[in-house]
């Protein structure tokens, strides 16, 4: 097999969220998707970004002095990073000598990766677990996702994709057989509302998702619940009346919005569009679970 090249951001092991028992999760760099309340606003640019810790800083200006584009200078006993000048070159994270710049995403190949996850098989095993690749979006760097998933294939080893499902079919067709579960997003039932928070419309995604129940793949639904934009009952009851019928859904999986990608696009230079708004209660979360449930549907809360 060729030993295809991505870039990715992050590996964790012994996930419980992301998939069937234990899990190792691997999270591609890049999405076609802009949310505004995105929890890994580092997996959207399909390029190295910096990333910086103030509480980490010590002001001593070493970055400065290193930074080819005069990005960096320190003002009134604070480091300053003129983001739109960092083209993500990673000097300044080299100099740093107290931890406080880091360079997310990095090119890997698949021989790497798959290092990490066949570390894990024994879990696998006894858990009925496997690999997830997650993002970013993992539909984005087909061929690498896809040389991925035919070496876990090929050692019988489970994979799921968590996907938005926003992505050309043939991509879909491309490793519908080498994969063993898919974790499908939808966000919102309506297009142009799902356009205004995510930068694009539902129709591909929705697509999508009949043609994988036409093709009996296992699927997981899964919705974050984002207060004031999907978060109303009625919206949840369209989404279940979508996947109505739809004998591959094995679960809706209602994911409460939490506030964590907000810290992430600090240090990043990057606005974060979502910045008032609160994480939803147990109970509402329950409500919304009772009408799937009410449906017919198997639903999960939480992570
Ligand atoms: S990553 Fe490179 S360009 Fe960006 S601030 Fe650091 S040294 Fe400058
Ligand atoms: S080198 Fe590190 S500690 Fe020193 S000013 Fe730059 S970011 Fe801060």
């Amino acid at each position: 097999m060729a030993n295809t090249t991505g870039i990715i951001f992050d590996i964790k092991r012994y996930s419980i969220n992301d998939g069937p028992g234990i899990r190792t999760t691997i999270f591609f760099k890049g999405c076609p998707l802009h949310c505004f309340w995105c929890h890994n606003p580092e997996g959207i640019s399909f390029e190295p970004q910096l990333m910086h810790r103030p509480s980490r800083c010590i002001q001593c200006g070493r970055c400065v002095l290193v930074c080819p584009h005069n990005a960096l200078e320190i003002q009134e006993k604070k480091l300053s990073i003129s983001w739109d000048k960092c083209n993500g070159c990673g000097r300044c994270v080299t100099e740093c000598p107290s931890g406080a710049m880091e360079l997310v995403g990095k090119s890997v190949t698949a021989d790497e990766v798959m290092k990490e996850i066949i570390k894990d098989i024994v879990f696998f095993d006894q858990s009925g677990g496997g690999a997830t690749f997650c993002g970013g979006e993992p539909l984005a760097q087909p061929e690498f996702l896809y040389e991925l998933l035919s070496r876990c294939q090929a050692m019988d080893i489970h994979t799921a994709v968590d996907t938005s499902c926003y992505a050309p079919r043939e991509v879909l067709e491309h490793i519908l057989d080498k994969t063993s579960l898919f974790l499908c997003d939808i966000k919102h039932p309506d297009s142009a509302k799902h356009n205004e928070f995510t930068g694009v419309e539902n129709a591909i995604i929705l697509d999508n998702i009949r043609f994988l129940a036409e093709k009996k793949k296992p699927v997981i639904i899964r919705i974050p619940v984002i207060p004031g934009f999907n978060d109303q009952p009625e919206t949840i009851e369209t989404v279940g009346k979508l996947v109505a019928g739809m004998k591959n859904i094995h679960r809706i999986d209602l994911l409460p919005y939490n506030t964590g990608g907000q810290s992430k696009s600090q240090r990043m230079g990057k606005q974060y569009k979502m910045a008032d708004i609160q994480e939803p209660t147990g109970p509402n979360i329950k409500a919304l679970a009772d009408i799937l449930n009410k449906m017919g549907y198997k639903v999960h809360t939480g992570g």
